[in-house]
């Protein structure tokens, strides 16, 4: 049999692996909410000019990785690297930059696509979650982003997170500093990876990134960017690190982070986690403040400030480290018809018990009694409901506890109360809280924590 297989770099994403993504999302989703931003749908294809322009014709993404093609029109398309171009493009078509109030918040979730070399934590197609703000040049907003990223990965669970963080400074220090350590590299480059050749002609920033050992060697004693800072670029770095300090948000500075967009300016920042071993598989999330590219296209000169997760890589290292909530798929009720002839009676009382709200599956092609018990058992079913012609004919049914495995006789007019009397929530909160309001024993928790089946 000849097997298709998944594109190179790509990977399907499966029922338990989907729930988590889904939670991983809805945490994002209402943090978001709470701090102002509003979603952003943008299409997966692009003209290729709007990432030739924005993430830099130097940069590896735009060089090397993008999904680039001519359609049967012609036009030059690719399929989104990243996110922060549509982003400004589309609140630029909107016209929101001259209509909206500033700063524009945007949040967003999909699929991004980079021709890289697949290894662990980076794939070809792979989901981002970010925001961006835009429309506003303020330290205070800039710490904020960060802030949020940080307190998003404590939401779901990360202790001993690494922040990293550094200025690029403005476009004057980024100017002066390059001409400094092009000066610094040139006598070195003989020696240096063909990469870094490339990077000293494009953009010589991008060395300080280098991965290769001996590169590293020449990398450490390059001039450090902060002594190419001018004054206003120190204070505005300043600034975002006294409100990160405020907020007890640790943070490390990382003087050779760099990022590899070319529309960063001023803050750039990455959150890491090491598991006990000190592994890591790549930053978890990454962002910065970008200066020009809102001018670049949109035409209105205004700076944002963005981030993005990689949904694959907080997945794997939840999942790793044991940070996943239980994501067991309960199953409310298993509607077992004793042979073939009840299959169409028991199919009314499972889209019947399905009406009312619970999570009901049924056996199609009823075999033995025991290897539906065996099935209920793997989905996890609560209650089991037996269905056989003499149950027809009285209208009686047998509701079986698959826990503790006591049944009784239920006339069918009852079903919907027994339902009820059974498995609605008698939750408690598990929040803990101390709040006044919160009614744990009722239906409805007030403090929207989440309620756990008892
Ligand atoms: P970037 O857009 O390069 O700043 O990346 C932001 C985040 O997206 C990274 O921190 C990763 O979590 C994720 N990411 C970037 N590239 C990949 C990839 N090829 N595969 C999986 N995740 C990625």
């Amino acid at each position: 049999m000849d097997y298709i297989n998944t594109v190179k770099g790509t990977h399907d994403v499966i029922n338990d692996e989907a729930i988590a993504y889904q939670e991983i999302e809805l945490a994002f989703r209402e943090m978001a909410d709470i701090y102002g931003y509003g979603e952003f749908k943008t299409p997966v294809m692009e003209y290729s000019k709007l990432f030739t322009r924005s993430v830099g014709e130097s940069s590896d993404i735009v060089r090397k990785e993008m999904y680039e093609f001519l359609d049967k029109g012609g036009r030059s398309i690719s399929l989104r690297p990243e996110f922060t171009a549509s982003i400004v493009r589309a609140a630029s078509n909107a016209k929101l930059f001259n209509t909206a109030d500033l700063p524009i918040k945007a949040f967003y979730v999909g699929p991004a696509f980079r021709y890289e070399r697949p290894q662990a934590g980076r794939y070809r197609q792979f989901y981002q979650l970010g925001l961006e703000a835009l429309g506003e040049r303020s330290p205070i907003l800039d710490a904020e982003v960060i802030a949020f990223g940080y307190k998003f990965l404590q939401l779901l669970g990360f202790k001993n997170l690494k922040l990293k963080i550094n200025t690029l400074g403005d476009d004057e220090s980024k100017k002066n500093y390059k001409e400094a350590i092009k000066k610094y590299f040139a006598p070195h480059l003989e020696e240096m990876c063909s990469d870094c050749k490339e990077r000293y002609e494009l953009n010589p920033l991008r060395i300080l990134d280098c991965k290769v050992p001996s590169d590293i060697e020449i990398v450490k004693n390059a001039p450090s960017m902060k002594e190419y800072l001018n004054e206003s670029s120190k204070e505005y770095y300043a600034q975002i690190l006294d409100v990160l300090n405020e907020l007890q948000i640790v943070f490390e500075e990382d003087d050779s982070l760099v990022r590899g967009l070319d529309y960063y300016s001023d803050v750039v920042f990455e959150y890491h986690f090491y598991d006990e071993n000190g592994k890591s598989i790549g930053a978890l999330g990454a962002g910065g403040h970008y200066d020009k590219l809102i001018g670049e296209l949109s035409g209105v000169n205004l700076d944002g400030v963005g981030l993005a997760f990689g949904l694959e890589r907080l997945y794997s290292v939840l999942l790793e480290n044991n940070l996943l909530p239980d994501l067991t798929h309960f199953l409310d009720l298993m509607v077992m018809p004793l042979s073939e002839n009840e299959v169409p009676f028991a199919y009314m009382v499972c889209e019947y018990a399905r009406d009312l709200g619970y999570k009901v599956d049924i056996s199609y092609s009823p075999k033995s009694l025991k290897s539906q018990f065996k099935k209920a058992e793997r989905k996890h079913a609560k209650f089991a409901l037996i269905i056989g012609e003499e149950e027809i004919k009285n209208q009686e049914i047998v509701l079986k506890n698959m826990d503790t495995q006591v049944q009784e006789k239920i006339s069918l007019e009852d079903l919907a109360d027994e339902l009820d009397k059974h498995l609605l929530s008698h939750g408690h909160c598990e929040c803990g809280c101390e709040d006044d309001e919160c009614h744990c024993e009722d239906d409805e928790c007030s403090c929207h924590h989440h309620r756990k089946e008892e």
